[in-house]
């Protein structure tokens, strides 16, 4: 199911759960420029490309989270209606790339084939577009090379599988790490307003204000600052 959620006078969300593991794919745009970007790609993102092209969009760029099957793979059907678009991955996760087929092997999915990343992103880039900017913080800890996109325009951060609603990612993957996490959620995220909507890679948004007061990860962790 998806929904279209208007974030402020000129920018819209939608959000697309796909896959195995309900990961949301997510369309912003501003319905001025009409500038657009995706934030990660679950798989058969044909709702998303319909949407693009209804809207008839100008896509800017695709940005991953992080680099779990689940958020990449669908990428490469949008790369094939929009070759020139870059593609975004922190290049702590490009081991995950290298390794889409054992990832693949440990859900018994298909190996998604075609998913190439153009370029890296690192804590504090800045993407500008016309209507609206996404900054890039640093969360690592449930993969090594997490990425949150803050977008101020619309108070909103896309976060990936940093925070749930009342809960956190995993951090037993490889190259997890739950101190990390902890820290990276205390500076990047709960640094914002209480009222800044968190988009995660699953499950219902929810705000900052929310988390502070409510998720038990949080709490512990706050509580030992
Ligand atoms: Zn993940």
């Amino acid at each position: 199911m998806n929904s279209s959620l208007a974030v402020s006078s000129t920018l819209r969300i939608e959000t697309y759960t796909l896959g195995l593991f309900a990961v949301h794919t997510y369309l912003l745009w501003d319905t001025q420029s009409k500038h657009a970007v995706v934030i990660d790609t679950g798989l058969n993102p044909t709702a998303v490309l319909e949407k693009i092209a209804l809207e008839t969009l100008y896509l800017k760029g695709i940005f991953h989270t992080h680099g779990h099957i689940d958020h990449v793979e669908g990428q490469a059907a949008i790369k094939q209606c929009y070759p020139d678009v870059p593609s975004y991955l922190s290049q702590e996760d490009d081991f995950w790339i290298e390794h889409l087929a054992d990832q693949a092997a440990m859900f018994q999915m298909e190996t998604p084939s075609g998913v190439k990343i153009d370029h890296g992103l690192k804590h504090g880039d800045v993407f500008s577009f016309q209507g609206f900017t996404l900054e890039a913080r640093h969360v690592p800890g449930h993969s090594p090379g997490g990425i949150c996109f803050w977008v101020p325009e619309c108070h909103a951060m896309f976060c990936g599988d940093v925070i749930f609603y009342q809960s956190i990612g995993r951090t037993d993957f490889p190259r997890g790490d739950y101190d990390a996490l902890m820290s990276g959620i205390h500076s990047q995220v709960l640094s914002l307003p209480d009222d800044v909507t968190l988009y995660p890679g699953h499950g219902p948004a929810t705000t900052v204000g929310h988390e502070r007061q409510n998720n038990p990860f949080v709490l512990r962790h706050e509580a030992k600052l």
